[in-house]
């Protein structure tokens, strides 16, 4: 085990992508399962609080020390087990390490958050999401075990399908044998992608319990992960409008179809049936135009799709999708399409050319940034599109809204020059949360509650449901050394 005690040495693990800061007085650096429990073990021994650090790719200040050790699952890159669509990697494997092993095998890790560097671990803490949870839900949904440590150092392995709660009663055991019964909240989730705060439902998965639960009540160790063969063909395409009204209805048209679509065999499908569907506003595609010029000049707005497709039904599938842009888009002639691999590869990186920039824009001009991650229920998205296109279209602040528009989650990033105009960029926030919340939504969909969203998840589940999530994190960590001041306010506890 690596141990790092200089303050140079440090200081890389005291900030993530929020640009948030903290301090820490020790890093560990485990190469394995027993190194890590040894690391969970002994800071218990000593009262040391820990916080569990991925690859630092979230925007929640979640992985930001409140002082104590930080414990970094860099080195822990083992891949295990590989077959029967199944694979089982420790927390710090990255996606894009998943997918360099997989690809090769014909596989793939199905819903593809776009930071690439990120480790799976830090995902399943976070619960995390990408593009084509459009079509195939969270990571949740391809989590099929889980080997945990507890802040005591007790393990717990589950796999899904094995413990479920009865009703909100929920019975584990530890592999020593230490048994734990727990009440779980009752409370109802939105409708739509979530990621806030803990897990529960009526009859739930044990191990639905672990997934995001942003380092607060259990350590990542390994995971088993569902993987899918890669599809036979794929057609992807950037489509421009002109007009917001016509993108609108293009969107609502191709995701209805898509979401019946999506449930029959991919081999019978000869019409549209996406895979993923995002947004880029004006000022999105503005941000992009110095670094991809080739952007029609006319273009205020651009959907990405792709779909897979069984080859034969290839002509009567691209048909559906020209028939269809342009039915919606005077710039129907200025569509990108995409079939090779590289192609593809081109098209994912001009997505992720956005939140890249958006970071750069915050760390090279050390902007403030205020972000959305917010998500409504499909039936409420066009209210929340016009609601957005008000308030942001008068507004006298730099910003891009962009993402997940299949799944009716938008991140709207807004720049912030100075305090008053971070003042400012606080109160649409807070509009903007206000319509989300009064539309059934959700204040994360899938960056998780972290250091920076707090006041959200009280405000969107109110104090009796967050004081009983806190419960949960008392009886697994009752001397509050696990993840400290992230998702609860520690003052409160
Ligand atoms: C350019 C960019 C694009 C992004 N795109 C997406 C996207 O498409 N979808 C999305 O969901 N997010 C996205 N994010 C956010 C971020 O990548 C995700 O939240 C990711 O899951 C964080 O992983 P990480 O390894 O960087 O974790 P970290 O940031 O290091 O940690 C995140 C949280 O997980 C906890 N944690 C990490 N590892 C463990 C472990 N082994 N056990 C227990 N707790 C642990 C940490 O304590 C912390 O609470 C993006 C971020 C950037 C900068």
């Amino acid at each position: 085990m690596i141990i790092k005690t200089e303050t140079d040495t440090i200081h890389p693990y005291t900030f993530d992508s929020s640009n948030m800061h903290g301090n820490a007085d020790i890093v560990y650096i485990p190469e394995d399962f027993d190194e890590l429990r040894q690391a969970i073990k002994s800071c218990f021994d000593q009262n040391i609080p820990m916080t569990f650090s991925g690859a630092g790719t979230g925007i929640t200040g979640s992985r930001v020390p409140n002082g104590g050790a930080v414990i970094s699952t860099e080195l822990m890159k083992g891949i295990s087990v590989f077959g029967n669509g199944k694979v089982t990697v420790q927390a710090g494997v990255t996606l894009n390490e998943l997918d360099d092993f997989l690809r090769p095998q014909g596989y793939f890790l199905a819903p593809n958050p776009t930071e690439m560097n990120s480790f799976i671990g830090g995902n399943v803490a976070t619960n995390a999401s990408g593009s084509r949870t459009f079509k195939y839900g969270a990571i949740r949904e391809h989590i099929l075990g889980l080997k945990l440590i507890l802040p005591d150092g007790e393990i717990i392995s589950l796999n899904r399908g094995e413990i479920f709660a009865d009703s909100y009663k929920l019975s584990l055991s530890s592999e020593s044998g230490k048994k734990y019964e727990l009440q779980l909240p009752v409370y109802k989730m939105p409708a739509t992608k979530n990621a806030t705060g803990y897990f529960a439902h009526e009859n739930m998965d044990a191990i639905d319990l672990f997934i995001g639960n942003e380092g607060t009540i259990a350590a990542i160790a390994e995971i088993t992960l569902k993987v899918l063969p890669l599809p036979e063909s794929i057609i992807g395409g950037i489509v421009f409008f002109d007009d917001a009204d016509k993108l609108l209805d293009f969107v609502i048209e191709i995701r209805d179809m898509s979401l019946i679509n999506n449930k029959s065999n991919p081999e019978s499908v000869k019409t549209i049936s996406a895979r993923l569907i995002e947004y880029f506003d004006n000022p999105s595609l503005n941000l992009l135009r110095p670094k991809f010029p080739q952007i029609p000049e006319k273009a205020i707005a651009g959907i990405w799709f792709e779909q897979e497709y069984s080859t034969p039904n290839e002509d009567e599938i691209m048909g559906e999708w020209y028939a269809m842009i342009q039915n919606y888009t005077g710039l129907s002639d200025d569509t990108w399409i995409a079939l090779s691999d590289k192609e593809h590869k081109e098209m994912a990186e001009f997505r992720h050319e956005l939140p890249l920039q958006v970071y750069e824009n915050l760390t090279e001009n050390s902007q403030k940034k205020v972000g959305l991650d917010t998500a409504v229920p499909i039936e409420h998205f066009p209210e929340l599109f016009r609601f957005y296109s008000e308030v942001f279209g008068n507004l006298p602040l730099q910003y891009v809204i962009f993402g997940h528009i299949g799944n009716s989650h938008l991140h709207a990033n807004i720049f912030c020059q100075n305090d008053e105009e971070y003042a400012l960029a606080l109160q649409i926030y807070d509009r903007c949360i206000d319509k989300t919340l009064a539309l059934s939504g959700t204040v994360s969909a899938e960056h998780g509650i972290g250091k920076l969203k707090k006041k959200y998840l009280r405000k969107m589940y109110g104090d009796k449901t967050v004081d009983d999530m806190i419960e949960i994190k008392k009886y697994f960590d009752p001397k509050l050394l696990f993840g400290i001041g992230t998702m609860f306010d520690i003052n409160k506890i």
